[in-house]
C-alpha cells in the first residue's frame, strides 16, 4: 500500500492534486490548519481593536512585551486595564 510522507493512503491519482504529486489529504489538513490560524489572527486582530489599539500596536506589544506580563492578563484580567 502506498502511502505519503504523512501516512495518508495513496490508491491512486484520485489520492494526489492535479499538480501529481501532493497529497489530497495532506492539502486538505494543511488548508485546515490554514484556516484556523487566520481565524485566530483576525479574532487577535478584532480584540485588539476592541480595545482602540492599532495592527501597530498590536504588534508592538506582542513583540516586545514580556510573555510573562500577557500571560498574567490572561489569569488577572484587570491587570490588562491597569
Ligand atoms: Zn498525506
Amino acid at each position: 500500500m502506498a502511502c505519503c510522507g504523512r501516512g495518508h493512503e495513496i490508491r491512486g491519482p484520485q489520492d494526489r492534486l492535479s499538480d501529481g504529486y501532493t497529497c489530497r489529504y495532506c492539502h486538505r489538513e494543511n488548508q485546515t490548519r490554514y484556516n484556523h490560524r487566520r481565524k485566530a489572527a483576525v479574532e487577535l486582530l478584532h480584540a485588539a481593536e476592541g480595545r482602540g489599539m492599532t495592527v501597530a500596536d498590536a504588534l508592538a506589544l506582542i513583540r516586545h512585551a514580556p510573555v510573562r506580563t500577557i500571560q498574567d492578563c490572561a489569569v488577572h484580567p484587570r491587570l490588562a486595564d491597569a
